[in-house]
């Protein structure tokens, strides 16, 4: 009875429609299953209903990009009102900072002579409702011949040390966290293994997060006991989660499904901690 609390689907830039998502976690034998897409919410309806039909709990989740000291920090949120009108509005703003930033490193490529449409990107969306993403571009990358793969697109251009790489103005972590707990749901700062940076994680837990995810496929060994060490002395949850992205070129994008997982305790624990951010609104 495990549960792998960071997926994405179609909505945003995973390629496995939310109900493939969701059958490939029950065939995993999953109990549950957060979807997590980023800056959006659109996928949960689908995966809920699908979750339903299979007997697996969906965890309503997102994925929050925000920015600290010009470096990406990605915070999840559960339980959150996913109807409610404010949350939902300020989730469209930060997915129109998404677009620029896609412009932005088009134009940089561009400026290496590599030339690439917003509609050849858009094209590669899975869903028509989903947003666009770096691997979208990526795969418009690999189409042309540019690079071979997904982590040459990644390491010469797109990531955060390529050359195309761009980060505009986004909110903060602790802005995140506030969006999210104004929802109803709760904090927990995806990845911490990927920053590098214990400080940021102590300063976030001082400000609010409700959780870390302790176990990634980009946290090592030293981070898992660093931030288990953490998280229990701060008293907050401690999450797991595969970050499954689907398939690409016959290749799971980041890790299958279940490669991380907790027991089902821990969604209690995070549905429990979520009332009190829920008695307020
Ligand atoms: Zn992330
Ligand atoms: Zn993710």
């Amino acid at each position: 009875m495990r549960a792998d609390l960071h997926s994405h689907t179609t909505a945003s830039d995973g390629t496995f429609t939310p109900r493939q998502v969701v059958e490939r976690a029950k065939a995993k034998g999953l109990a549950a299953l957060a979807i997590t897409d980023h800056d959006t919410v659109a996928g949960l309806a689908e995966a809920q209903a699908a979750g339903a039909e299979h007997g697996i709990e969906i965890v309503p989740g997102i994925e929050i990009s925000s920015v600290y000291n010009g470096h990406d920090v990605h915070v999840l949120g559960y339980y959150m009102n996913t109807v409610d009108e404010d949350f939902l509005v300020r989730l469209e703003e930060l997915r129109d900072v998404r677009h620029l930033r896609n412009k932005m490193m088009l134009a940089k490529l561009a400026e290496l002579s590599i030339h690439i449409t917003l509609d050849e990107v858009a094209a590669r969306k899975k869903d028509a409702a989903g947003n666009v993403g770096r691997p979208h571009i990526a795969e418009v990358l690999m189409e042309k011949g540019i690079v071979s793969s997904m982590e040459e697109a990644f390491s010469r251009y797109l990531g955060s040390t390529g050359a195309a790489y761009v980060n505009p103005p986004r909110i903060t972590p602790e802005e995140a966290i506030d969006l999210i707990h104004a929802a109803g749901g709760v904090a927990v700062l995806a990845h911490p293994g990927l920053y590098k940076n214990p400080e940021l994680v102590r300063t976030l837990i001082a400000y609010g997060l409700d959780g870390i995810e302790v176990y990634h496929p980009d946290n090592n060994t030293e981070d898992e006991v660093l931030y288990s060490a953490l998280a229990d002395e701060a008293g907050i949850s401690k999450t797991a989660g595969s970050d499954f992205h689907g398939m690409r070129n016959d290749i799971v994008f980041h890790a299958d499904l279940g490669n991380r997982s907790t027991p089902l305790t821990t969604v209690q624990e995070l549905r429990q901690r979520a009332q009190k951010y829920q008695i307020a609104l």
